[in-house]
């Protein structure tokens, strides 16, 4: 296991020998995983952790993916819209509090047409030229991901949920495609985005071997950025009764992501930090590099409940810049205030 822990990123690991790596997981392994995975970021980033305020901009979906509170079928789930001017206000209060990436996060809805979602973009990058923006708005067509780049938008986050297709096929209802989520993420590369793919922990259905394919995915697509956090059930969805993701095979995970992709950015997720209070400082003992703090109205976070009792006060929060700074200090880690970009391959590991 050792020497498969030492190859990767240096060859291709085959989908065989990631499966070993998964099933082989023994705590131990896992502690030499983090070692090891914490080297080869500190290779590249440093012990810099980069922060990115979070802005939740609706939980209105047309979707209806089985694992998510804000589905479509989710009566129960009461609805918000954030108007241009909340999210400027959110960017405002998010810029004075330190930070250079705003993270414009939702449910697919259809109000966010390309015309507003353009001129938002327009209004953001003419008042904030040192900050980046990273959309995640789900799926929409090739032409649009084009015209929101030209808008200005530097990054999209789309995780894949899971890179096999009938394990994809049990987490979405008919209508939903494996393949156009695929489609998705090559478009996005393809109009210059920095692209982050994705999945949960723990999710109903996955085995050692769909997590090989996840894996074997990252390895192949290198994504500049890569969003994993443990499946938490959400009581009014039909895996209410599932059991929750966890911990110790998130940050296993992440420590294998980083050896495989060593420039990944790589966020310690809110659903890390719901389910350990020191769930944020243990990915990023992993080998994570990023955190997302919530900077949403205080209103539209308790209603952006993708899972029950999602973390967004304290040090998920975006006030706490200061706590959090703490926090991770504590455990030697520097908070940045700066865009944080993708470190490019070749300028970095191995080379520096
Ligand atoms: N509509 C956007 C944003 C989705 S929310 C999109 O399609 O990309 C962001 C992520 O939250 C999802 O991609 C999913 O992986 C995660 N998520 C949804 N429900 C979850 C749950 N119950 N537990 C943990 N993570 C969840």
């Amino acid at each position: 296991m050792i020497r498969l822990l030492e190859q990767a990123g240096k060859r291709p690991l085959t989908k065989e020998e990631l499966r070993q790596l998964i099933e082989g997981y023994t705590p131990s392994l896992a502690d030499e995983a983090a070692r090891r995975a914490v080297a080869v970021r500190r290779q590249v980033y440093g012990d810099a952790v980069y922060i990115r305020g979070l802005i939740e901009i609706s939980n209105i979906c047309k979707n209806d993916c089985y694992y998510c509170g804000i589905r479509r079928g989710n009566a129960a789930c009461e609805r918000y819209r954030l108007s241009d001017e909340d999210i400027l206000l959110c960017c405002e209060h998010g810029y004075a509090l330190g930070f250079r990436t705003f993270v414009l996060q939702g449910g697919e809805d259809p109000a966010f047409t390309d015309e507003r979602l353009c001129g938002l973009l327009t209004e953001i990058k003419t008042r904030y030229p040192d900050c980046a923006v990273t959309l995640s708005l789900g799926e929409r067509s090739r032409e649009s991901y084009r015209r929101l780049k030209l808008a200005g938008a530097d990054r999209y986050l789309l995780r894949h949920e899971t890179a096999d297709r009938r394990h994809y096929e049990t987490l979405h209802p008919q209508g939903m495609s494996y393949d156009e989520r695929f489609r998705c993420l090559r478009d996005l590369r393809e109009a210059g985005f920095q692209v982050g793919c994705g999945f949960m922990v723990g999710s109903p259905g996955q085995t050692a071997d769909t997590l090989a394919q996840d894996l074997l995915f990252i390895q192949d697509f290198r994504p500049e950025m890569c969003g994993i956090g443990p499946f938490i059930p959400h009581r009014d969805t039909p895996f209410a009764d599932q059991p929750a993701g966890s911990v110790e095979l998130t940050c296993y995970l992440l420590s294998l992501i980083r050896l495989l992709h060593p420039t990944v950015l790589l966020p310690a997720t809110t659903a890390l930090g719901t389910v350990a209070e020191d769930g944020r400082e243990r990915g990023i003992k992993a080998g994570a590099n990023v955190v997302m703090p919530n900077l949403s109205p205080a209103d539209a976070r308790s209603k952006y409940q993708l899972y029950n009792n999602k973390l967004s006060t304290g040090a998920e929060s975006a006030e706490a810049v200061e706590l959090l700074r703490q926090r991770m200090a504590k455990i030697g880690y520097t908070v940045v205030t700066d865009r944080g970009d993708h470190k490019k391959e070749g300028l970095t590991y191995g080379n520096v």
